[in-house]
């Protein structure tokens, strides 16, 4: 996926495409105009081939054909490739802003010259003009007339496409949001731990630190063989509101799957990831839980922990597993503590 293009660009390639759409009858919906915008754009060579292909043979790009060349062409994403449907989705609103400003403006240029044209017919019919002249005036006005009742058409299209269009916004920003977060607990999952990670690494190299934390619940089957996997979920989505309340942004606490939990943190040293980690050890271990349902107390909640902190050279797999190794070492040596990877 590859739209980088500025604003002007983009309002430079949408404003071929509108024309070109209503030239072609193509109906103004939300993926037609990104179908479009690419063709003019040129970021993909083969659809623009096939594009002008279908144009040729149907003299339109029928709903069905646009839609089975968008997903072909411009949705080619590599099967899990978290990248590219995070560079997707950023192109795909960034199309979508261009195209409300870029639709405005060229709403308003062919309003213009469709009133230009009038005005000019009416000049003209103000005049003495020669009678064979009549029919082709007659013509020209019909012309315009036409035009700007197209005009007018397009334009409430293109209002109900544009309201289509936020709406699609909403969602997508909706769906992502769902498919970053972990249901249960409601915090972020692993995948955006990835995305921090990438991130950071990114921006910062080896130039800032970057340490890890990961938090592992102690005997949790047990808690679940002896109170029941319900209530080992409120004890879950509590661990969720402890570690939101106690990472601070620019901190995001993650559930890494089960009953482990992952805290990047950047700028921290190990000694600060340490502290944080204590801090909330401590805390989790001194809440005084009961079983609301037999009413009977529940003994403490202890986790271990695993901190590391990345080194030059690292993936992200690399920190893991040091992270994982410390957290090991934590479980080894009785549970409830932090341990420090060399
Ligand atoms: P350790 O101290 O060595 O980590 O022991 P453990 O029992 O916590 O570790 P183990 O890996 O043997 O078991 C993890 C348990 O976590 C088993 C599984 O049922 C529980 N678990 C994982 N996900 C969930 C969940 O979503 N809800 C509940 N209630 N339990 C879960
Ligand atoms: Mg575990
Ligand atoms: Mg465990």
């Amino acid at each position: 996926m590859k739209f980088s293009e500025n604003s002007d660009q983009a309002a430079d390639y949408l404003r071929q495409a509108v024309p070109a759409m209503v030239k072609y009858a193509i109906v103004p919906n939300p993926l037609n105009y990104t179908l479009w915008y690419s063709y003019y754009s040129k970021a993909f060579p083969t659809l623009n081939k096939e594009l002008d292909h279908v144009i040729e043979r149907y003299g339109t790009c029928p709903l069905d054909v646009g839609e089975a060349l968008f997903i072909q062409h411009i949705t080619q994403l590599n099967k899990g490739s978290e990248k590219q449907l995070e560079s997707f989705h950023k192109a795909f609103f960034h199309i979508v802003d261009n195209l409300s400003v870029s639709l405005d403006n060229t709403a308003k240029e062919t309003t213009g010259y469709s009133q230009a044209l009038m005005q000019n017919l009416t000049v003209l019919g103000t005049h003495e003009v020669d009678a064979a002249m009549i029919p082709v005036v007659e013509r020209l006005n019909e012309n315009a007339n036409a035009i700007c009742l197209a005009n007018e058409e397009f334009q409430g299209k293109l209002v109900a496409a544009q309201t289509e269009i936020s709406m699609l916004k909403a969602e997508l920003e909706q769906s992502k949001k769902e498919a970053n977060t972990d249901s249960l607990t409601g915090l972020s999952n692993r995948r955006v731990l990835e995305s921090i990670y990438h991130q950071f690494v990114e921006e910062h190299g080896d130039s800032d630190e970057l340490a890890l934390i990961i938090m592992d619940i102690d005997k949790f089957k047990l808690f679940n063989d002896t109170h029941g996997h319900l209530l080992g979920d409120q004890i879950l989505k509590f661990v969720g509101q402890l570690l939101r309340k106690e990472c601070k942004e620019p901190l995001v606490p993650v559930r890494f799957g089960g009953e482990e939990f992952a805290l990047l943190c950047p700028r921290y040293s190990l000694e600060k990831s340490q502290q944080l980690a204590e801090k909330i050890r401590v805390k989790l271990s001194s809440v005084a839980f009961n079983n609301k349902r037999t009413g009977d107390k529940i003994p403490p909640i202890t986790a271990s922990f695993g901190v590391t902190l990345k080194k030059h050279g690292d993936i992200l797999n690399n920190v893991i597993e040091r992270a994982d190794q410390a957290l090991y070492a934590a479980k080894s040596a009785g549970r409830n503590q932090v341990v420090l990877a060399n």
